[in-house]
């Protein structure tokens, strides 16, 4: 039995949870659209409270218009905010890139750094946003903790439910092998996106209901 700060999970029931998740997504990787870290990094900057799918919808000619972190840096903030103003909190959103953009410039030569402490010292990234940079962009394991990563790793007891963001990533980072954290972000986002959604979770066919805490709730059958 391995025993973790948030509970018991013994090693089996990881190992189920993991083999499950291998199954049901085999394939889970990033869904913003982008080529390169710059354009990660301001794709995850703008999913802040909106769907990959609706920034994926402006990013192409987002994309197309600009180029490095000086072409964000000096535009008309009029004009970017034009680009990206379908999404939410696109004026906010527009003044955080170039913020960040800015800093880059001055501090980084333009290129976007694969360190944590210096990406969430950018404006506007938090650890979640610098977490997915390093994974997508450069290689770097690490465990980006959105609403699906929170949902799922309290419905499969990966943690408490009252714990934060930040004790929910150490308890992933410590429970998870490390070799597998970039993938096992992937699936509990595809997971928590398409079967254990927060409103009518898939639970009449969910192969991981009698680990769920969830599952004496009488949940909403689609
Ligand atoms: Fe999610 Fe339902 Fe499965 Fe629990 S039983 S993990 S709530 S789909």
């Amino acid at each position: 039995m391995l025993i973790i700060s948030g509970g018991m999970m013994n090693k089996e029931t990881l190992e189920r949870i993991l083999e499950t998740w291998d199954t049901m997504f085999p394939d889970a990787k990033c869904e913003l659209t982008h080529s390169n870290p710059l354009e990660l990094l301001i794709a995850v900057m703008l999913s802040a409270q909106t769907t990959d799918a609706a920034v994926n919808k402006v990013t192409p000619a987002l994309f197309e218009a600009y180029h490095s972190a000086k072409d964000y840096a000096c535009a008309d903030i009029n004009d970017l905010q034009r680009y990206i103003k379908r999404i939410g909190l696109y004026r906010n959103k527009a003044k955080n890139i170039q913020a960040m953009c800015q800093v880059l410039i001055n501090d980084y030569q333009g290129v976007v750094p694969s360190v944590m402490e210096e990406l969430i010292d950018l404006p506007g990234v938090g650890r979640k946003t610098a977490n997915v940079v390093l994974a997508d962009a450069f290689n770097i394991p690490g465990i980006a903790v959105d609403t699906h990563v929170t949902r799922i790793a309290k419905r499969l007891k990966f943690c408490y439910l009252k714990d934060n963001v930040g004790t929910i990533e150490k308890k992933l980072r410590k429970k998870i092998p490390q070799d597998r954290w970039i993938k096992s972000h992937h699936q509990m986002i595809f997971f928590g996106r398409y079967h254990c959604k927060a409103i009518n979770p898939h639970c009449y066919e969910c192969p991981l209901i009698d680990i769920c805490r969830e599952k004496n709730k009488k949940l909403k059958r689609n």
